[in-house]
């Protein structure tokens, strides 16, 4: 018999991710026991019934006892909590992991828990959807998405080697960097982006009174696009505005300066400013297809999916 992966995989947080996880280490055959920790006892419950967890516990040090690898699936802010409980039950070589969508913030809540004898090698799967909880998983969820794990300095490459191997097991294509330059990249391809959406869709409730007949009808321009995002998990997002303020600032400030270039090219007719601008964006959304990460099917492939849209996170 073919030895797994991954002889014990624990997975702190039944989630979105960590359920998706979950699942793909079943298909895959990718651990030979399969843990789940949630602190929800709802949560739990719902994990027992899906079936696609070995053991299922609401503590997070027992599910850690023993295994091989544990992954924490909580909001960022939890993180170091979770790390708290989980660090003393590490055994030697054990590999502590993550998914968060922000790194930086991630190793100085984690790393100060993890004992001498053990392993921090943190990672974001960027694949993901506006749903959560343990029913919104699915097994393929990073088949072809990417995967950035970021390795402290001085980390071991065997364990970095494992963390990298699930990952790819798991479907995902798989690039190292380091937590800051993750952190800078993310700020821009996906957290000012969903903060853009938020503002948009709450700009739109504002003027409920006179539009919001007008805003459900005329949905299907890009506005509905900017709901699907803005629907996004509260408190997962609000964790990654928290820990990631100065890379999203920074971010913030040069799309505001562009912006305001596009506002001046409108207010001065000047045509040829916008008609360049957009037909840059347009080539890269084409090299986005290209590259496997959309697809470009009519209606973003949203009812020719099966499954729910990916999105980056
Ligand atoms: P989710 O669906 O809301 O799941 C998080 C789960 O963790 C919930 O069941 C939550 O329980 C549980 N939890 C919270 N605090 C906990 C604790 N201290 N101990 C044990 N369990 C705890 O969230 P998700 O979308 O999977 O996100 C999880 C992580 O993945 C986040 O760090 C996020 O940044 C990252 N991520 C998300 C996406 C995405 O698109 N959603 C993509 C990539 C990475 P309660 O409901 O009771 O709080």
């Amino acid at each position: 018999m073919i030895q797994p992966l991954v002889p014990r995989l624990a997975i702190i947080g039944a989630g979105l991710i960590g359920s998706s996880m979950a699942r793909a280490a079943r298909e895959k055959h990718l651990a030979g026991t399969i843990v789940v920790a949630d602190a929800d006892p709802a949560v739990c419950e719902r994990v027992r019934q899906l079936g696609f967890a070995d053991v299922v516990t609401q503590d997070a040090g027992d599910a850690a006892e023993g295994a091989d690898i544990v992954i924490v699936a909580v909001p960022v802010g939890a993180s170091g909590k979770v790390a708290e409980a989980v660090g003393p039950r590490l055994k030697a070589g054990a590999i502590l992991s993550d998914v968060g969508s922000v790194k930086g913030f991630v190793v100085e809540a984690m790393a100060p828990h993890v004992p001498a004898h053990a392993h921090l090698i943190p990672a974001h799967p960027v694949a993901g959807t506006e749903f959560s909880g343990p029913d919104a998983g699915f097994a393929s969820l990073f088949e072809n998405r990417w995967c950035i794990v970021t390795p402290p300095d001085g980390a071991d490459p065997a364990a970095v080697e494992a963390i990298v191997a699930l990952w790819r097991a798991a479907g995902a294509n798989v690039e190292t960097m380091s937590a800051q330059h993750h952190d800078l990249v993310l700020a821009i391809t996906s957290h000012v982006p969903h903060l853009i959406a938020y503002n948009i869709v709450g700009t739109a409730a504002h003027l409920e009174e006179t539009l919001t007949s007008e805003v459900i009808k005329f949905s299907a321009g890009g506005f509905r696009d900017f709901t699907r995002i803005a629907a996004s998990d509260p408190t997962m997002w609000r964790d990654v505005f928290l820990t990631n303020r100065e890379a999203v600032l920074e971010m913030l400030g040069r799309f505001t300066e562009d912006l305001t270039a596009l506002q001046r090219a409108i207010r001065y007719g000047d045509g040829d400013a916008l008609f360049e601008h957009f037909a840059r964006t347009r080539a890269i959304r084409r090299s986005i297809i290209e590259q496997g990460q959309e697809t470009a099917a009519p209606d973003f492939g949203r009812r020719a999916a099966e499954k729910p849209k990916h999105e980056d996170s």
